[in-house]
């Protein structure tokens, strides 16, 4: 089990609070089903702060990394994980009301008892691509002779088969 973490949202957006501190890779578990291996930990620092407009936000600073599974060659992939977001705090009725396309800032409810390694995993896991790949060339030749044809969508259909 992991020590979680709980803030009130809009408290900790006006004193300027800050936490920090590490969550492993095996504590997330929205995130298996993309990785390669629950490797890694991921260090992390939410900041309370205020926007020019008076705003209050959340700032959440993301330093690691996970392995993922590359979809060509199918192999582990050491992926970083590094990433400011600014999460706006809004309303929970307004939430839905005002999408915020014009202006970049993702929202989150305001929350009394937010769930701090809730937030985090949510962040990592819509900052993860969506079909991950080793660069160009970099790919694992593969056991079975798929490496002749890496590129080739029907090799690597044919490898999936063997699975
Ligand atoms: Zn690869």
């Amino acid at each position: 089990m992991i020590a979680r973490h709980f803030i009130d949202s809009l408290d900790f957006a006006h004193k300027g609070a800050e936490l920090s501190g590490d969550m492993a890779v095996v504590d997330m578990p929205r995130l298996q089903d993309m990785l390669a291996a629950p490797d890694g930990v991921v260090r992390y620092t939410v900041r309370g702060l205020q926007g020019k407009d008076g705003k209050p936000m959340l700032e959440v600073e993301l330093d690691g990394a996970c392995r993922l599974r590359c979809q060509r060659c199918l192999e582990a992939m050491d992926y970083p994980i590094r990433q400011t977001t600014r999460l706006l705090l809004t309303p929970e009725s307004e939430l839905d009301a005002f999408p915020d396309d014009e202006n970049e800032l993702d929202s989150i409810a305001i929350d009394k008892h937010l769930d701090v390694e809730d937030v985090i995993e949510q962040e990592i896991l819509l900052n993860l691509p969506f079909a991950p790949k080793h660069p160009e060339g970099k790919c694992q030749p593969a056991a079975e002779g798929m490496n002749r044809s890496a590129d080739n969508p029907f090799a690597v259909l044919a490898g999936l088969k063997k699975k």
